[in-house]
């Protein structure tokens, strides 16, 4: 998709502030500074649209871009945040559950990980989670330019085997930084659609 329309419609913080339009949506579920906002940005070609990090970032909002006025990207911050209290960590965990296992439109969700890294167990969690209510998901390994090109595959055994991948599912390399996967993860997410 050659994206030139793209905007934040909400930072929601309820469901009752969720878009009702119902297009599409292709969420992101991520640690915080694993790169999300960065996918967003490369994906549709703006530097700045999606947060990234540094910033505030703290509040625990679902973020819906809107994108060419087809389908929406659903950036699903906040898990790793340290310094958020239990109960707002509970009540967190309780919204998203419910948007990720009863949003009609919610067609797939990219689970980002760092390359670099074994996947943390939220990680995990999230992927098992997902696995578990049947969500489709694409698991995203980015900043794949920190790694020489020559250690890829041993970085990707060690994603694979610490998420017990299902080989069923699609995994994508990529880079924010050089837009390594930009175009499959354009042909992946188009699959999804279904426009
Ligand atoms: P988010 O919290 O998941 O939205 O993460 P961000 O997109 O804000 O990224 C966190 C940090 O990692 C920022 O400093 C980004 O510039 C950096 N970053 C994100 N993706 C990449 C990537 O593919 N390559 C490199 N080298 N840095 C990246």
């Amino acid at each position: 998709m050659d994206v030139h329309k793209a905007d934040i419609v909400i930072s929601a913080v309820s469901p009752a502030q969720y878009p009702s339009t119902g297009l599409p949506e292709i969420a992101l579920a991520g640690r915080s500074n694993v790169g999300k906002s960065s996918f967003i940005n490369r994906m549709i070609n703006r530097k700045g649209l999606a947060r990234t990090s540094g910033k505030p970032g703290k509040t625990q909002t679902l973020n819906f871009y809107i994108i060419e006025e087809q389908f929406y990207f659903v950036d699903v911050p906040g898990y790793g945040y340290a310094k958020v209290s239990k109960t707002e960590r509970a009540k967190w965990g309780q919204m998203l559950e419910t948007y990720l296992t009863q949003r009609d439109t919610l067609k797939a969700v990219l689970s980002v990980v760092d390359l670099r890294h074994a996947p943390s167990s939220e990680d995990v969690q999230m992927y098992e989670f997902l696995k578990y209510y049947e969500l489709p998901v694409i698991v995203v390994a980015t900043k794949a330019d920190k790694i020489p090109r020559g250690k890829w595959n041993k970085h990707i055994k060690i994603v694979k085997d610490t998420l017990n991948f299902d080989e069923n599912d699609e995994f994508i390399m990529f880079s924010s930084e050089t837009g390594e996967g930009k175009e499959e993860a354009w042909n992946v997410i188009e699959k999804y659609l279904d426009l």
